[in-house]
């Protein structure tokens, strides 16, 4: 039977099919992949942590007291489960939304209605009383450089073509960087079209960054059904809108991440970091982003606390604080742990969404593959197969893959991910638990084969990652053409 014939099977026969059907790896026994491949099937655990997670707690953006709220859930979760756990401190931003909304303004080429539009996290706020502004747009920085003087006292709206998930890595950078490029143009506001695969006028926020000795002007996202209609009103006529914007970044607040292990039973100071973020943006339930990333790691973490016998390394699970909004929880780890650091043996992110697994893949030194394979074969029963290349990794093990830290990554179904990615569609209901159980599956087998393979992983030499393409993106960059090496926060 191939994967996807079993995919249709029901749980409990899927489970029973991980212990019974899957060969075992040279260092697996049988029992081992029954209890933590066939452990994640058979029972809905991810998904009630989920639920929980995204019911009871609700939207924690970072320095909100809803994120505090969930760094308390996550640890008392953790002790109700048997699972060691603690909290470590971070300085985190804290960025509050406020009033928002925009409107046509009303011409003899265009009816007044109001936008479907979402300030980007870190935007200042509009003057009392908002901007009016004409709307020029443009499809790039090079466009909107061609421009010249044309940008000058208007609002650039920044349009695009994203259609699949692929195209997030392409296109992010006008959100992240476009409030940059349009002040240098001299305008006073930047609309960015959602980053978006599917819309019902919902409109998809996420960070975006000033730059020093650049004026700071307000960014917002706007929903793409209300770019398509700009882009046509433009057509027609000078077309102006009318912005407010009411949010702004307030002090800095302390936060944690949280932390949890299983001790190694012979390599107790090297460890396997499974890493997902706590932080949501504040629209929604951050469901798929990233409770189900939360849910994966700490039912992982259940899972291989329960063994009989722990793996030779240690498992570390740490769900990081403000990936979303400034990678201050990434920074403070990497910092308190930088000594470790040379005695992580690997890492991985869950940050994909809650969709069911597809491929596992590993970036790290010559010979990884050779030891990594093989212990992949019980994940055949989800369909998964030989190992990939090219890990991704998550930006919150950004720092770990700069210091040579193996980077291993379960690919997940993202068809449907950018149609929710923060936007208020993010809840839970668009979760479906098996395809979630699958995805816990695949990433507590690849983390407990990390921390028990005999030797470790070969080290990668140091390579570009997430947080240096960011960098890299924030020099004139192109937006056509494939950005490979760079992907934006999810
Ligand atoms: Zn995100
Ligand atoms: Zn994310």
């Amino acid at each position: 039977m191939n994967g996807s014939n079993l995919r249709a099977l029901p749980l409990a026969l899927l489970a029973a099919a991980a212990a019974a059907a899957a060969p075992a790896p040279r260092d697996a026994s049988p029992e081992v992949s029954e209890r933590i491949i066939g452990g994640a099937l058979a029972g809905n655990r991810a998904y009630e942590k989920l639920a929980e997670l995204t019911d009871t707690v609700g939207p924690r953006l970072s320095g909100s007291p809803g994120a505090e709220a969930a760094v308390q859930w996550a640890l008392r979760r953790f002790a109700e489960e048997g699972v060691s756990a603690h909290r470590e401190k971070a300085m985190v931003g804290h960025w509050v939304r406020g009033a928002e909304r925009a409107e046509v303004i009303a011409s003899p080429t265009a009816a007044a209605l109001p936008l479907a539009i979402t300030a980007l996290g870190g935007s200042i706020a509009t003057a009392e009383g908002g901007i009016t502004a004409e709307v020029i747009e443009v499809r790039s920085f090079d466009e909107l450089r061609a421009l010249g003087d044309k940008a000058r006292g208007k609002i650039v709206l920044f349009q695009h073509t994203m259609s699949s998930a692929a195209g997030y890595g392409q296109f992010a950078v006008l959100r992240h960087r476009g409030a940059v490029e349009a002040a240098r143009a001299g305008a006073v506001a930047a609309l960015v079209r959602s980053l978006a695969t599917a819309s019902l006028r919902s409109p998809h926020t996420g960070a975006m960054e000033y730059a020093e000795g650049t004026p700071r002007i307000p960014a917002a996202a706007v929903a793409t059904e209300d770019a398509e209609l700009l882009h046509r009103l433009i057509a027609r006529g000078p077309t102006r809108v009318h912005l407010v914007l009411g949010c702004g970044r307030q002090p800095d607040v302390e936060s944690a991440n949280v932390v949890a292990e299983v001790r190694g039973r012979e390599h107790p100071e090297e460890v396997v970091l499974l890493g997902a973020h706590l932080d949501s943006w504040d629209l929604a339930q951050g469901a798929v982003d990233d409770g189900a990333g939360v849910a994966i790691a700490m039912e992982t973490a259940r899972l291989i606390a329960r063994l009989p016998r722990p793996p030779r390394r240690t498992v570390r699970v740490v769900l990081f604080m403000n990936e979303e909004n400034g990678l201050d929880g990434a920074k403070a780890y990497a910092k308190a742990h930088a000594a470790e650091l040379p005695q992580h043996a690997a890492a991985l992110e869950a940050d994909s969404g809650a969709g069911r697994p597809l491929e596992v893949a590993v970036r790290a030194g010559e010979g990884a593959a050779a030891l990594l394979g093989p212990q992949l074969l019980p994940l055949s029963v989800l369909g998964i197969g030989p190992l990939g290349e090219g890990g991704e990794g998550g930006a919150d093990i950004g720092p770990l893959a700069r210091a040579g830290v193996p980077i291993a990554s379960v690919r997940q179904d993202m068809t449907h991910y950018f149609d929710l990615h923060h936007s208020a569609a993010d809840t839970l209901d668009k979760v479906v638990p098996h395809e979630l159980a699958e995805s816990t599956a695949a990433f507590a087998w690849v983390a407990w084969s990390l921390a028990e393979m005999p030797a470790a992983l070969p080290r990668t030499p140091p390579s570009p990652t997430r947080a240096e393409g960011a960098a890299k993106a924030a020099a004139p960059a192109p937006v056509s053409g494939r950005e490979e090496s760079w992907r934006a926060p999810r």
